[in-house]
């Protein structure tokens, strides 16, 4: 049974012009059946094998390019990023093809020595049967993969929800899969909402969750009532501590970057900068002049750096935190409004002076092209200051030596500390890293574990000499 249509937003030109059926709690248990009926078969191929499967699927994606990549753009009004996103799907297939048959070998153990001397161990990888994935909107296809295709590798089945705001990419993308029929049988991407989603963890065995951290509770509640684990993925405030020695010019490109990419709408983005008070006006000074070279990418999709926000609600929300900093006595420097262009909401890159500890553009994440700066006097301060957060997902230090940065990134609450650069994660896919306080929960997403937190681990506990009997454990034998 299927629920009743939702409508879809253009980002760029305000009009809901696409429409979802999304599935219903029945339609999402009987595919979640399916799936795991197929699972045991696909998992009992080697990894090599499931490897040539997924090389399949690459090819495939880059036959049917277009048509994914012009949904993408629609479903996120920008097109650069909407490349990268489609062409990196092809990359990551064949990465995880080549490294899973490698980390399931170097994993698997066989008639290991045990410390007890007449028993030898051995140790199986037994992939849970059904992962669920339920995917954000600002990374449609980046963010419904990542997790799915190692899980995949691994010889899970996969069921995949994207977000109900970005959904246009899931019919081209179902294209592809179809050119793959072995892969058709275990992997199915399915329209809906929070309905659905909630009907898809009280099907899987798995849960990968990427989201906002009030969706995340939720999540972890219902996954909880299921008796499955969850892997979230959360929300960040993540802050970039520029010191004394930082060259200030470079600087500013960097921080401005790692802010604005995307429009800001990336969980990873930069949202606060504590720079140190002796170059603080050079150094605000070169951001404003850096922020003022971006340009929207309207009317020309293909100009410019900045896209629209895909969720109006977003700038809504973007625009009463630069709003309650100004009255508050902060100084919006660039930036600052909000400009509706051919129905699209757009931003330029936003500069606050002067904003404090207790503004929500410091405390809350904007998720917007919005940068608050502010001075420290010690280094400790900025430490303290950067760590006095709810949110722990990463952050960066800038210095004259890499040696400097570290040994403050290594004081830094957060998963992923950028040395020298910021906001690294989004770019840099093979250091483990995991979200600290309210920005997540469960092993890594990047890395080794990538794969390995797919798996239950099975041992083999063989003895080879005569067991014990029950006349070992007399209680008079000690
Ligand atoms: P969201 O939490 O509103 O929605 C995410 C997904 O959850 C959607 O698919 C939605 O349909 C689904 N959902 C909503 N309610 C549900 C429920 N009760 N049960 C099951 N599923 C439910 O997030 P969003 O607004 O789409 O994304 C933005 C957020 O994602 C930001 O906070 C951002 O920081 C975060 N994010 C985190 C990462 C990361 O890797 N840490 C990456 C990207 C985005």
């Amino acid at each position: 049974m299927e629920g009743t249509g939702v409508k879809v937003r253009n980002p760029r030109t305000g009009e809901y012009d696409y429409e979802i059926s999304p599935l219903g709690p029945d339609a999402v248990a009987a595919r979640a059946q399916a799936l795991r009926a197929a699972q045991p078969a696909w998992a009992a191929l080697t990894p090599e094998e499931r490897g040539v499967i997924l090389c399949r699927w690459a090819d495939a994606v880059e036959a049917h390019r277009q048509p994914l990549f012009e949904a993408l753009r629609a479903d996120t009004g920008r097109s650069m990023i909407a490349a990268v996103e489609v062409d990196g799907l092809p990359r990551s297939l064949r990465r995880w093809a080549e490294i899973a048959p490698h980390l399931i070998a170097q994993h698997s153990l066989v008639d290991v020595p045990s410390a007890n001397p007449t028993v030898t161990n051995s140790t199986r990888l037994v992939p849970f049967p059904l992962f669920g994935a339920i995917a954000p909107w600002n990374f449609p296809i980046v963010l419904s993969t990542i997790d799915a295709i190692p899980a995949l590798a691994a010889g899970c089945a996969a069921l995949v929800k994207p977000s109900e705001v970005t959904p246009r990419f899931i019919e081209p993308l179902r294209e592809t899969i179809g050119q793959v029929p072995e892969l058709v049988a275990v992997l199915a991407f399915i329209e809906g909402d929070a309905e659905t989603g909630k009907a898809l963890i009280a099907n899987v065995d798995y849960v990968c969750f990427t989201g906002s951290v009030a969706t995340g509770r939720k999540v972890a509640e219902a996954a909880a009532q299921a008796f499955i684990p969850a892997n979230l993925e959360l929300g960040g405030k993540d802050p970039m501590l520029i010191l004394a020695s930082a060259d200030p010019e470079r600087a500013a490109k960097t921080a401005l970057r790692s802010s604005v990419v995307a429009t800001g709408q990336a969980c990873q983005s930069i949202e606060r900068i504590y720079v140190a008070r002796e170059i603080y006006e050079p150094f605000l000074e070169a951001l404003v002049r850096e922020a003022e070279t971006v340009e929207l990418n309207y009317p020309d999709i293909e100009s410019g750096q900045i896209g629209p926000f895909i969720f109006p609600p977003q700038a809504d929300k973007v625009a009463q935190h630069i709003n309650a900093a100004r009255d508050a006595g902060a100084r919006v420097l660039t930036g600052g409004e909000i400009e509706t262009r051919g129905g699209g909401k757009y931003l330029r890159p936003t500069i606050i002076a002067d904003a404090t500890d207790d503004m929500a553009v410091v405390r809350e994440e904007t998720f917007g092209p919005v940068l608050p700066v502010m001075a420290f006097d010690s280094v400790e301060d900025a430490i303290a200051a950067a760590n006095h957060s709810e949110y722990g997902l990463s952050a960066a230090v800038l210095a004259g030596s890499a040696a400097e940065a570290e040994a403050v990134g290594v004081q830094l609450e957060a998963g992923a500390i950028s040395i020298n650069d910021g906001s690294m994660t989004s770019m840099v896919w093979d250091a483990e890293n995991t979200s600290f306080k309210l920005s997540g929960m469960g092993p890594s997403r990047m890395g080794e574990s990538g794969l390995l937190r797919f798996f239950r681990k099975q041992a083999l506990i063989r003895q080879n000499a005569d067991p014990a009997t029950i006349a070992d454990f007399s209680e008079g034998g000690i």
